[in-house]
């Protein structure tokens, strides 16, 4: 649900005075426990998103529906998740388009799938690989507790370095620690124009999984990027950037599967697919 009356089944944000948020899932006679006060569920189904309540003590408390931002940081975590600020990068530098058919892999907690469910809309794809079974089920669960039923969504246990089953696909987008070992796979697996995006922590699986795109003919247009997100603290006359931020969480790694290039005519000076990949976009 994104709209109208809160719904037992749903999941809803109370957050209080120091905006401390408390994740619960509305149910037909459920109660919460908060600093020994209590809010009955009965009481919050069939209200208004954005009403405030008071337990049995007396807390105020306002009551939204969490955004999938919220709810990603929230939820029950298997594998780290990928960060908001990160996954709204994704879908933007990944071109993730209505109607796009997407892979993924790994699905870890499910919260980067759950992006690119929505971004794909009703007319999309995505397929979602995972080798570790709990993780599978924990992103099963962690989706359908949000989105409910997801007609689009594929989720498999599989391995990606085997290759992609469910391709050609017009977008890749991975986060597993070795994704070298995908750019093979992703020869067949991604059609020309498609991109290839993988998310990593470290400059070391940077710099591999770059050397390997330059190194396949398949690739052009490698491009590195990361993105810092500093909040500010707005109040009164203090309008100024918070004291602490999330300093590091990854690097994103794009390039775009190329077609068939023309071959270099004997003494020809320069290789067309480097001078393609050789120019700076940003
Ligand atoms: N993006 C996810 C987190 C992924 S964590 C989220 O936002 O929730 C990385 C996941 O990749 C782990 O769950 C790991 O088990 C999985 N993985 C690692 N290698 C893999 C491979 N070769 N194929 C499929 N999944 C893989």
């Amino acid at each position: 649900m994104r709209a109208g009356p809160l719904q037992a089944g749903e999941p809803v944000l109370l957050i209080d005075r120091k905006s401390r948020s408390y994740l619960i899932w509305l149910q037909p006679g459920g109660s919460h426990d908060l600093r020994g006060g209590r809010i009955a569920h009965d009481d919050l189904i069939g209200r208004s998103e954005g009403t405030t309540i008071e337990t049995s003590r007396g807390e105020s408390l306002l009551v939204l529906r969490p955004t999938l931002a919220d709810y990603v940081l929230a939820m029950p975590r298997g594998a780290q998740v990928i960060y908001p600020k990160d996954l709204a990068l994704i879908l933007m530098l990944a071109d993730i388009y209505p109607g796009a058919v997407v892979v993924e892999a790994g699905t870890g907690s499910g919260a980067l799938t759950m992006a690119l469910v929505r971004a794909v809309g009703p007319a999309g794809k995505v397929f979602s690989y995972e080798i570790r079974e709990d993780f599978l089920r924990q992103a099963t669960r962690n989706i359908s507790r949000y989105l409910g039923e997801v007609p689009t969504l594929v989720l498999r246990l599989h391995d990606i370095s085997t290759g992609i089953p469910d391709g050609p696909c017009d977008r890749l987008i991975l986060d597993l620690p070795e994704p070298w070992q995908i750019v093979g796979p992703a020869t067949d697996g991604l059609r020309p124009g498609g991109i290839f995006l993988a998310y990593l922590p470290t400059t070391v699986q940077v710099q591999q999984a770059v050397e390997a795109l330059h190194a396949s003919r398949a690739f052009g247009r490698a491009d590195v990027v990361e993105a810092l997100v500093r909040p500010w603290n707005v109040s009164g006359q203090s309008v100024r950037p918070a004291h602490r931020m999330v300093a590091h969480t990854g690097f994103l790694v794009t390039a775009r599967r190329l077609g068939p290039q023309p071959r270099e005519t004997p003494g020809a000076s320069r290789n067309l697919i480097e001078e393609e990949s050789g120019g700076n976009r940003h």
